[in-house]
């Protein structure tokens, strides 16, 4: 836990952001989940401590910065996952397939399975790769069996 707080105020410093207890919140919220996180829940987790605003913010700042990536389920719901070494200010790197479940419903990032980027005319340039998969995740496959 406090091995936790450390690694994220050095992540804070680190993209030049000021160490906030919101920020430090919704950081420790994001790693400490197996998959991504729904806005919807960290509203209504977050809501105790700081408005809607300073939430969508906080959410803002670190997309920017390349901590956290969106992803938009198949209700075009926005969720948010912590982003590997790879990615920071200037340009992320997840493009990995991510995974809906049909059961439980959370989105997983599936970082070893990479979308090949397509071949665009010459002009084009692809600047963002997107792929969601729906099914049934291992963990509730292995319920069901
Ligand atoms: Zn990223
Ligand atoms: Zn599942
Ligand atoms: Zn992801």
């Amino acid at each position: 836990m406090d091995n936790n707080i450390t690694r994220f105020e050095e992540l804070l410093v680190k993209n030049g952001l000021k160490r906030t207890g919101a920020r430090l919140q919704v950081l420790e919220i994001l790693s400490g989940r197996d998959s991504a996180t729904s806005q919807p829940y960290l509203e209504q987790v977050m809501g105790k401590v700081v408005d809607r605003v300073t939430l969508y913010r906080v959410l803002q700042a670190f997309e920017e910065k390349g901590i956290i990536h969106k992803v938009l389920d198949s209700h075009g719901t926005a969720n948010y996952a912590i982003c590997s070494d790879g990615c920071d200010a200037h340009q992320h790197h997840d493009e990995h397939v991510h995974f809906d479940c049909d059961n439980c419903h959370k989105i997983y990032c599936l970082e070893s399975v990479k979308i090949p980027v397509p071949k665009v005319p010459s002009g084009f340039k692809v600047q963002h790769l997107n792929l969601i998969a729906t099914g049934i995740c291992s963990a509730c496959t292995d319920k069901v069996n």
